[in-house]
């Protein structure tokens, strides 16, 4: 089963060409310093750690109606990389190579419920793997070389700056990233990876418009959120 996600033909494009054929979501743990600290972690350089979200998590509506069981979702802006190819064991050449396209996305977090998880020692799939919780725009198609030419994302709330981060301040680098998740499991084309988020996280409510920007990206991440 995949899901299609529109993609342009570049980064710089905004008409839709064609579609990528989403087959899993994998995200990133912790990759950037200030935000391990800022969730009462040490930014040592620990092998990257991942979980997935499942497809019923891809969101291009827009809008975001909060789980009913949470009290405290928060956003969580990333890059997010779709592959073209995979492989295991990728060496940084190969993982280099893998790379077909680029997104903004929104790794939307039930806070309260992970919090939990962790005390309890329990999966996080309640807290990241709810409905509609990646909301993601078009994607770029871009090589690794592409990926030079973008700058600095950041993410409004109502219209107030909450999050700012470049990609070049990961722990892990896109390429480190792939090779370590390739260790793990074989990755394919029509994986993409949401590849963790920068300080600043915080909860919405409803009635809250988040905004996303890419610099270099000519897509932006618009959503509103509802009951
Ligand atoms: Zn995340």
């Amino acid at each position: 089963m995949t899901i299609s996600i529109p993609r342009t033909t570049s980064l710089v494009d905004t008409q839709s060409a064609e579609s990528f054929a989403c087959q899993r979501i994998i995200c990133i743990g912790r990759n950037y310093a200030e935000h391990a600290k800022e969730m009462g972690h040490d930014p040592q350089r620990e092998p990257p750690f991942f979980f997935f979200k499942p497809l019923s998590a891809i969101n291009l509506s827009g809008k975001l109606s909060l789980p009913t069981y949470s009290n405290e979702v928060h956003y969580e802006l990333e890059l997010v990389l779709a592959l073209s190819g995979g492989g295991k064991d990728l060496n940084p050449a190969q993982a280099e190579a893998c790379i077909g396209g680029v997104a903004l996305g929104l790794d939307m977090t039930c806070r309260d419920i992970q919090g939990q998880a962790k005390k309890q020692g329990r999966p996080w799939e309640l807290a990241k793997g709810f409905d509609h919780s990646a909301p993601i725009t078009a994607i770029g198609a871009a090589g690794f070389a592409d990926l030079q030419t973008l700058g600095e994302m950041n993410l409004l709330k109502n219209g107030n700056e909450v999050q700012r981060g470049h990609w070049q301040d990961m722990l892990w680098s896109p390429a480190e990233l792939l090779q370590q998740v390739s260790h793990y499991i074989a990755l394919q084309a029509g994986d993409l990876i949401f590849t963790g988020t920068p300080a600043g996280v915080g909860p919405v409510q409803a009635g809250d418009r988040l905004s996303g920007r890419l610099q270099g990206f000519s897509q932006t991440l618009e959503l509103q959120i509802t009951d």
